[in-house]
């Protein structure tokens, strides 16, 4: 194989002379040595040779008939094809052999007859050398412009997604100190436009520069250190920020270690976020609506049904009393008959303001039980503390003064309350708390209204 490879690549000869002899002397001799030749007798035939298989080197007698070497030589060099090929002139010590015009014509070299075969084999394999080299150089050359082509390939889809990117793209070198080795700053690789738009800079200002510490002092610089961290661990990071420019704010970055600093993409979300905390607030506002009463805007009965039922397990755990007053106003049908229903519905929304500015501690409920009822939840409270409230309540509402000329209790809006108090205990359901209150109430009002009772 390498045999072959090497006799393969020893050179094709092309010999060219009109005399016989010359001819089967010069060939066989470079036959020998391992060279391809091929032979012809004039010009006409070298010609036609050439164009069948391509030459390594050309010897090229000078003398013809016919058509002499000179013309072979102009007609080869006249041929975009063939004019590389190198041309050795030969020629007889007797013959009137032109140097000038051969060296003109592009011949290479020449040999005189007679020669050594030595000589001829050393000036062919000159042409040969210089040929493989070329060829070589002309390999590498292609290679490299091959890779050339990849690189600027590479580079201009680098730059159009980096420039068509909708997300700020950019890369940053560590900077560090020289004695410590730890990072100070990053300088900037790679930034597409819209970072440099968010930056409120040009590419040019921002590219190889120590931008970030900067920038990170108007944000956050616990950033930085974050930053840093993925340079020493690896581990990428990924979050939300808020930065104001122009109309964008809120934003999201991922950003991953690449070589001695890291790469980050970055994406307005904005919009995004603002429908997030619009969404969130709407819950809020839902979750609130869903826990008030429509009317009063005091809490509703479903809350306080969750209230009892956590603030009964909790207390129950700590041994500690829950109170109840549960409150009903005075002849309210006939407010009602009398003042109209609507007057009615103020009254119920002037009490429930009432109950909320009396009962006041954030562990404490008023709500609003249904029609003219209302519950107030107190925690941590026993039946002594819960009658005071009550009596608040009691004197707040007379405060108002609210005329009420069809009640027999008094000229003006009454409540009557049944309060009750206890331990909670986990194998007593809540309900039992308000079913007290209840009886309570009942007793107030056989009493007389506009008074508190009590059952525990
Ligand atoms: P008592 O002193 O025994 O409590 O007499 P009362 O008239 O208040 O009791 P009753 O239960 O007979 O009547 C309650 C009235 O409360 C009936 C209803 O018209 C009125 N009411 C209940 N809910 C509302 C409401 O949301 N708005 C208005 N305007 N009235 C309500
Ligand atoms: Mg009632
Ligand atoms: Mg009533």
């Amino acid at each position: 194989m390498n045999l072959n490879y090497e006799i393969e690549n020893k050179g094709n000869i092309l010999i060219v002379d009109d005399l016989l002899e010359n001819l089967q002397l010069l060939s066989n001799a470079l036959l020998k040595l391992g060279y391809t030749v091929r032979s012809v007798t004039s010009g006409r035939m070298a010609l036609k040779t050439v164009k069948v298989k391509r030459p390594d080197v050309i010897l090229l007698d000078v003398k013809m008939p016919e058509m002499d070497g000179y013309q072979v030589c102009r007609t080869l060099k006249a041929d975009a094809e063939f004019r590389q090929i190198p041309v050795i002139f030969i020629s007889a010590l007797d013959d009137v052999f032109d140097k000038v015009t051969a060296f003109e014509l592009g011949a290479i070299d020449y040999i005189t007859k007679p020669f050594q075969i030595e000589e001829v084999v050393a000036r062919l394999e000159n042409q040969l050398t210089i040929q493989r080299q070329q060829q070589l150089l002309e390999k590498e050359n292609m290679k490299r412009r091959e890779a050339e082509e990849v690189l600027y390939q590479s580079r201009a889809l680098l730059a159009s997604v980096l420039n068509s990117s909708l997300d700020g793209i950019a890369a940053m070198q560590a900077v560090r100190n020289t004695e410590t080795g730890e990072i100070e700053d990053f300088r900037c690789l790679v930034v597409n436009p819209v970072i440099a738009r968010a930056f409120k800079r040009s590419r040019e200002e921002m590219i190889g520069k120590l931008v970030l510490k900067k920038f990170l002092s108007n944000i956050d610089l616990e950033l930085f250190n974050r930053f840093v961290n993925i340079v020493e661990t690896g581990e990428s990071l990924e979050q939300d920020f808020y930065y104001e420019s122009g109309k964008s704010c809120w934003f999201h970055f991922v950003a991953v270690k690449l070589g001695d600093g890291f790469s980050v993409t970055i994406r307005d979300i904005t919009a995004r976020k603002q429908i997030e905390l619009a969404l969130q607030d709407a819950n809020q506002k839902l979750e609130e609506l869903a826990n008030l009463d429509g009317l009063t805007y005091v809490a509703n009965r479903r809350c306080f049904n969750n209230r009892l039922l956590s603030e009964w397990q909790r207390l129950a755990r700590e041994k500690q009393p829950l109170s109840l007053i549960l409150l009903d106003v005075d002849k309210f049908k006939s407010y009602n008959d009398y003042y109209g229903h609507l007057a009615g519905d103020d009254c119920l929304i002037t009490i429930g303001q009432t109950l909320q500015k009396v009962v006041r501690r954030p562990t404490d409920l008023a709500a609003r039980y249904g029609g003219e009822e209302f519950v107030v939840l107190l925690a941590n409270t026993d039946l002594e503390g819960a009658i005071k409230v009550a009596e608040n309540i009691q004197q707040e509402i007379h405060n108002l003064a609210i005329p009420h000329a069809e009640s027999d209790v008094k000229e003006i809006v009454t409540v009557s309350f049944g309060i009750s108090s206890f331990i909670p205990k986990l194998e007593v359901q809540p309900d039992t708390l308000v079913a007290y209150a209840d009886k309570a109430l009942y007793d107030a009002k056989q009493q007389g209204r506009d008074r508190w009772s009590t059952n525990c």
